[in-house]
């Protein structure tokens, strides 16, 4: 029998919090979620979805409020699905996260005892983010920018989002005033019809440059030099206009088909010291102050000196590998998107870095053939997406036994079991550190350094 019933009101105290951002409560030990709550408040709720082992509830009233809790700065919070922490004090969020980590590691990971070393916060959480994507539809008869509501594809207009730069702001004003000046139609998804989809920005926090891309459902805009006149008069650090084309009935966030309608291709950013060139399409992390600090902690584990070469897989535009290159003898990365790589290789050239190779296909494909044609790198760092890594990769890895493997990780979930697999393959978790690049949010980052257990004993698998 479920003890709570769809369309009821319950009072209920939240014992924590899950790894999705929601407070956990049970009603006669039943698990109830509810979005925008924290561990210690008591509250009214409204059952708004059950399933066969838990429910949701939706937040009415906070009848005593959690120690935990803080005023949420930004007005747009409560509707919009962007954050999820806000409502928590910030030393609290790291706690929150530290937690999840820890709890991944010991329950999937089956390593009991297992305790970060630490988790590094922010010193000042906000406006940290140097890429924003903001959807353009139509509410009430007008074009509107601005964000998903939570869990749905209605767009909440806004114009200004705390943890993105403010000049957003004046870019997505410019557009919608060119829309709506020249009758350029939002796009409509269900009836995929209407031109102009989204509005994404990068900045470099290095230069300040601001590259803008409109994504579009047509080859061309209308009147384009009308919307190029209006960005470039907000700032001359708008130096990039890209059209980004998507005419298929999808929801990709960017294509690769990009026209360059005014100014540069790409910008560029420092990292570490390194310069890279970035497309509207190459991953770069959002936040480059904490990505620093996750880079120089990953470095520090790896121990590299110059007679030792290094395999960097999922090395995206080759962040990690260009800082590695400049302490190893030799580095390879390894990673599937085709235009990263020719990226990767154009920003050693451009960096004077000659020790490293980079080469396009999945881990899964190429880091066993590495390894079978002879390559022993000395230490591994991995950085994959959200869903890990695969059997096929860490089989190679385990075979070419090297001394120390630095897993950089978004994950928890998937680190914990990959990692297991590492540790059931004569390797031992030595130091773990947290950082939290995305500030309000549920998200994190953990690197992680696992060593041979045995010095080069065990039998290669
Ligand atoms: N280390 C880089 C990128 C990390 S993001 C940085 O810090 O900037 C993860 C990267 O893994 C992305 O670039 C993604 O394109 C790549 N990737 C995803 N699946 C992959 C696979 N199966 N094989 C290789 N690379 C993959």
């Amino acid at each position: 029998m479920i003890p709570v019933e769809k369309n009821k009101e319950y009072t209920v105290t939240i014992e924590n919090i899950s790894s999705d951002g929601n407070g956990i409560a049970h009603i006669d030990g039943f698990a109830v979620f509810v979005p925008q709550t924290a561990a210690g408040d008591t509250a009214e709720i409204l059952i708004v979805k059950v399933l066969k082992r838990f429910a949701y509830g939706k937040l009415l009233k906070i009848i005593t409020p959690s120690p935990l809790r803080c005023e949420s700065d930004c007005a747009h919070y409560k509707r919009c699905g962007g954050c999820q922490l806000r409502h928590i004090k910030y030393d609290a969020q790291l706690e929150i996260k530290k937690d999840i980590i820890e709890n991944a590691m010991r329950r999937i990971g089956a390593f009991e005892d297992f305790a970060l070393d630490g988790i590094t916060g922010m010193d000042k959480p906000e406006r940290y983010r140097n890429k924003m994507v903001f959807p353009i539809g139509r509410a009430d008869g007008k074009n509107v920018c601005g964000f998903y509501a939570q869990r749905s594809h209605s767009i909440i207009p806004l114009t200004d989002c705390a943890i993105g730069d403010e000049i957003n702001g004046r870019i997505t004003g410019a557009v919608l005033e060119y829309m709506n000046e020249n009758g350029v139609s939002a796009y409509d998804e269900s009836s995929h019809t209407g031109v102009i989809r989204r509005v994404f920005t990068r900045k470099s926090f290095c230069s300040g440059e601001i590259m803008v891309v409109i994504s579009a459902n047509a080859r061309k805009l209308p009147k384009r030099e009308k919307l190029i006149a209006k960005l470039r008069n907000i700032s001359d650090k708008i130096v990039s206009v890209i059209l980004n084309i998507n005419m298929k009935r999808n929801n990709l966030v960017i294509t690769d088909e990009n026209v360059t309608l005014w100014g540069a291709d790409r910008i560029s950013d420092t990292l570490c010291g390194i310069k890279f060139m970035i497309s509207p399409q190459s991953f770069f992390q959002i936040n480059p102050v904490q990505t620093e600090k996750l880079y120089q902690k990953a470095l520090e584990y790896a121990e590299i000196d110059n007679g030792m070469s290094v395999m960097d897989i999922y090395c995206g535009i080759g962040t990690i590998s260009l800082c590695a290159a400049k302490l190893a003898k030799r580095v390879i990365g390894v990673e599937i998107v085709a235009k990263a790589i020719a990226d990767a290789k154009e920003n050693a050239e451009n960096n004077g870095i000659q020790n490293a190779e980079f080469y396009a296909d999945s881990a899964g494909n190429l880091v066993p053939r590495l390894i079978a044609r002879g390559e022993t790198p000395d230490i591994v760092i991995l950085d994959p997406p959200r869903k890990g890594s695969d059997d096929a990769t860490l089989a190679a890895i385990v075979k070419a036994m090297p001394k120390r493997i630095v897993y950089v990780s978004c994950n928890p979930s998937t680190l914990a079991r990959d990692a297991r697999c590492l540790a059931d393959n004569g390797y031992t978790i030595e130091k773990s550190q947290a950082f939290d690049l995305f500030p309000h949010t549920m998200h994190v980052e953990t690197v992680l350094l696992m060593s041979r257990a045995d010095n080069g004993s065990v039998e290669k698998a």
